[in-house]
């Protein structure tokens, strides 16, 4: 297939799922089946046990920008659909019990404004007394939001190219892959045998860590080799940062590239899979897989930073001691959803007399506001992806309504990075360590913004020198 029909049919697929215009009854059948579908017996206490004190709010990113986007006011949307569906009292009440499903345009786009106001960052979930996930809920509404047509085309974009696995044929992408594993080559002074079937570690760094933080990616396989561990990595991308359907809440395509991702490592069979992504790759492939391909994985999934804690524990590592005014910001997905809360900041006392923590640190970290795919909601994002992949900008709008929608949450999302990049300013750090690229991201954006002076690093890429 040509270039240019590769783009034809990923756009051709764009198509089938974007729509910002109009109300169309069925599409919103089956949006709301949808909902119901994913409603099992941890959400029924979400949806069923809010008293509404709003000891939750605070902890949101959005609530700073108005507080129409406090987590309960958002997590209302799902309340209502399941009360009208779902409950007797919403059944016959309807909306005198704020039972009701949405009926109308504006309706559909107060959905697609507070999905998207919302990073799935779980702040709430434990700033909550009765351990309400809202984020969770909002995650149920952006398959709604999704189905009935509202998602920015961008990520509809994104996620047919990964799909469909169209990046293997951009040249820049292949190049930069190839690129980082000829580095590798010349760091380590050898030629990395990949795809190496038996290898024990399997290194799994993808697409977005090799455009992201290359520096971070070769510096992985470095540590690798210091430490002696028999390791293999792709000869190719297995996703862009698989799976993204997950972002625009669509579970069945998610389900189809982490089935690649699962066949890719049992083909391997190693003991160990290693990740450098900090941001939702890692829960996902930690957790949510076995319950997502109803799989027993054999297997392990560690974050770079575990690898890390346990080689300097076991007096495996040592490594460079410097005094640099360095501070750790905690991407939300490997911390707070993932656990680990203190293995980074462990790591980077060893190699800093000036680490400081962050005021808001580990479970109480400030989400940055940009993940959720918030972060590429925006027109400079939006123009270099058309760029990478050769599209004209204008294909990835789909209409006047959704650059109003692209406009107002690029708006949001400057307003509500500003908490974040506060706190750091407070840190007096001069280096933010973190490991998410959206993180990476939306915190020099912030910097830049907001006229704060600081590096913004990934770990790995802060750590190149002084493995
Ligand atoms: S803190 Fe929990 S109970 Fe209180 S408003 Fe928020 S979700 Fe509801
Ligand atoms: S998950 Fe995070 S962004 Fe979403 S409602 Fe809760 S605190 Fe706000």
């Amino acid at each position: 297939m040509s270039h240019t029909q590769l783009l034809q049919t990923i756009l051709e697929e764009v198509k089938k799922v974007v729509r910002w215009e109009g109300f169309d009854g069925k599409r919103v059948d089956e949006a709301v089946k949808r909902v119901l579908a994913g409603i099992d017996v941890v959400k029924l206490h979400y949806l069923e046990n809010c008293v509404g004190c709003g000891a939750c709010a605070p902890s949101c990113p959005y609530f700073y920008v108005d507080e129409k986007y406090s987590p309960v006011n958002k997590a209302e949307e799902a309340r209502r659909i399941y009360r009208k569906k779902l409950t007797i009292a919403g059944m016959i009440l309807g909306p005198l019990v704020e039972a009701r499903l949405p009926k109308n345009e504006e309706d559909l786009d107060r959905v697609v404004e507070f999905v998207y106001r919302c990073t799935n960052c779980g702040a709430c979930y434990t700033a909550c007394p009765f351990g309400i996930d809202s984020g969770a809920l909002m995650v149920l509404m952006k398959s709604f939001s999704t189905v009935v047509g509202r998602v920015p085309t961008i990520m509809a974009f994104l996620e047919a190219v990964e799909r469909l696995e169209a990046y293997k044929e951009i040249p820049a992408l292949v190049n930069a892959w190839k690129n980082v594993v000829d580095q590798i080559n010349r760091e380590l002074g050898r030629v990395v045998e990949l795809d190496r079937k038996g290898s024990k570690v399997l290194y799994l760094p993808t697409l977005i860590d090799v455009i992201s933080y290359p520096k971070a990616v070769v510096a992985t396989a470095k540590l690798l080799d210091k430490l002696g561990l028999d390791w293999t990595m792709p000869s190719e991308p297995i996703g862009i940062r698989p799976p993204i359907a997950v972002v625009i809440g669509l579970s069945d395509r998610a389900k189809i590239v982490l089935k690649r991702v699962y066949d890719y490592i049992e083909s391997i069979g190693p003991e160990i899979v290693v990740l450098i992504d900090g941001g939702f790759v890692y829960p996902l492939l930690r957790f949510e897989l076995p319950i997502r391909l109803n799989v027993k994985p054999r297997f392990r999934v560690m974050h770079i930073v575990e690898l890390l804690v346990e080689s300097i524990e076991k007096g495996r590592l040592k490594l460079k001691y410097v005094e640099d005014k360095v501070t750790w910001h905690p991407p939300c997905q490997m911390t707070r959803r993932g656990g680990l809360t203190i293995e980074p900041e462990y790591v980077l006392k060893v190699v800093s007399r000036g680490f400081r923590r962050l005021p808001h640190h580990g479970l109480e970290s400030y989400c940055c506001g940009g993940g959720g795919g918030i972060g590429c909601i925006t027109f400079e994002f939006i123009e270099a992806i058309a760029k990478m992949f050769g599209v004209d900008a204008k294909q990835l709008i789909s209409s006047d309504k959704e650059r109003r929608f692209i406009e107002e949450t690029e708006k949001a999302y400057k307003i509500a990075l500003k908490r974040k990049i506060d706190d750091i300013k407070k840190s007096g750090a001069e280096i933010v360590v973190t490991a998410c690229p959206t993180c990476m991201r939306t915190i020099a954006l912030g910097a830049k913004l907001y006229g704060v002076n600081v590096k913004v690093l990934h770990i790995m890429e802060y750590l190149y020198d002084k493995i």
